[in-house]
């Protein structure tokens, strides 16, 4: 601060309140340098844990956003993606934040999800306007409601990886539906573009014949492609074309459970198989508890037990790596009754 006139900080991480010691670290941050001004924001609060007493240590004197992630909106798409945070719960939220002075709040959704439909998206645009209601309640019109919506693309190593991402037409009737619905005083929405997040979701799962479409699309000119103005659909699809390769492939497929995929020799350490499991289990609409409380044998403590053993065992949370015996019996009784796909 003496240095650089910066006068803002902020903790980033994934979910910082998932930080253990956060409110300490937040009080002492704010005895520290409170009295010179600094404000301090958690941009990534869990909506769950965004507490009455965090948000009051905050006290950005500023006040200018919030931002919590609640990606879905419906019961049956936060069951699919085990994210649960209900209506309620997100509307608590919002009012606490805009009671104490708060005028933004930013939103971030994600459309595309497996199984979703347009009446998830509905519920997308019914959550946004709700909590505006909120915001206006408190702060008549200076309340905002930032809604930034992206699309799902399906990623290796996770358990989505078996799944097909939706196809341009279905994202760009949502993204019209939500265009036209999430406008007016105090709305504001952000979208991805659709060729983009194509072209994520043919690299994102794609195999060893992308090497050469890489190298001929950087032949025709391709370069820059994550600036905006940079990226040049023609060339992708035309490198793709000459090497006679799909996109929709890499995309729009749905591959069978039995799948090899190109990335299965890399040894991530979790389990394709505990991958498997949670997806099967979320097509059935089913969570798993937090494995803090419940330990799924997910593959990550053999894998890592040198580390383990020399790390203090509270900073894993993880528990005691059980026999192989037992370990089995446990997923026995976890692996969901439904019919593999062909
Ligand atoms: S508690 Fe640890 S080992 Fe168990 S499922 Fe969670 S991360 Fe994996």
């Amino acid at each position: 601060m003496e240095n650089t006139g910066f006068e803002e900080i902020s903790l980033l991480s994934l979910s910082s309140s998932d930080y253990r010691d956060v409110h300490e670290l937040v009080t002492a941050v704010n005895d520290t340098y409170g009295e010179f001004g600094l404000s301090m924001s958690l941009p990534s609060l869990r909506i769950e844990t965004a507490s009455a007493e965090l948000l009051d240590k905050l006290g950005d004197t500023r006040r200018s956003g919030f931002t919590f992630a609640p990606e879905a909106a419906t019961e049956k798409m936060r069951n699919i993606i085990n994210k649960y945070v209900g209506d309620e719960q997100v509307l608590k939220a919002a009012r606490a934040v805009y009671s104490r002075g708060w005028r933004t709040i930013k939103f971030y959704f994600m459309i595309g999800h497996p199984e979703e439909t347009l009446e998830d998206v509905w519920a997308i645009i019914d959550l946004c306007k709700a909590v505006l209601k909120e915001g206006q309640r408190l702060l008549g019109s200076k309340a905002n409601v930032n809604v930034g919506v992206s699309t799902f693309i399906p990623k290796p190593h996770t358990p989505f990886q078996w799944v097909p991402q939706d196809t341009r037409e279905q994202v760009l009737q949502k993204q019209r539906l939500l265009r036209d619905q999430i406008r007016g005083h105090g709305l504001h929405l952000r979208w991805n573009s659709v060729e983009e997040t194509e072209f994520e979701g043919i690299i994102s799962r794609g195999d060893r014949r992308l090497g050469r479409v890489l190298q001929r699309a950087w032949e025709l000119g391709c370069k820059f492609d994550a600036w905006q103005d940079g990226y040049r659909h023609d060339l992708w699809m035309q490198a793709f074309d000459e090497f006679g390769l799909e996109p929709w492939f890499y995309t729009h497929r749905e591959r069978a459970t039995d799948e090899v995929f190109p990335w299965d020799h890399i040894d991530v350490a979790v389990h394709k198989k505990f991958l498997l499991e949670d997806y099967l289990m979320s097509i059935k609409g089913e969570t798993r508890v937090d494995c803090r409380d419940k330990c799924f044998a997910c593959g990550i403590l053999p894998k890592f037990s040198e580390t383990r053993s020399q790390t203090a065992p509270e900073a894993w949370e993880c528990p005691p790596v059980k026999p192989k015996s037992e370990r089995k019996k446990d997923r026995g009784e976890r692996t969901p009754n439904v019919t593999l796909m062909p």
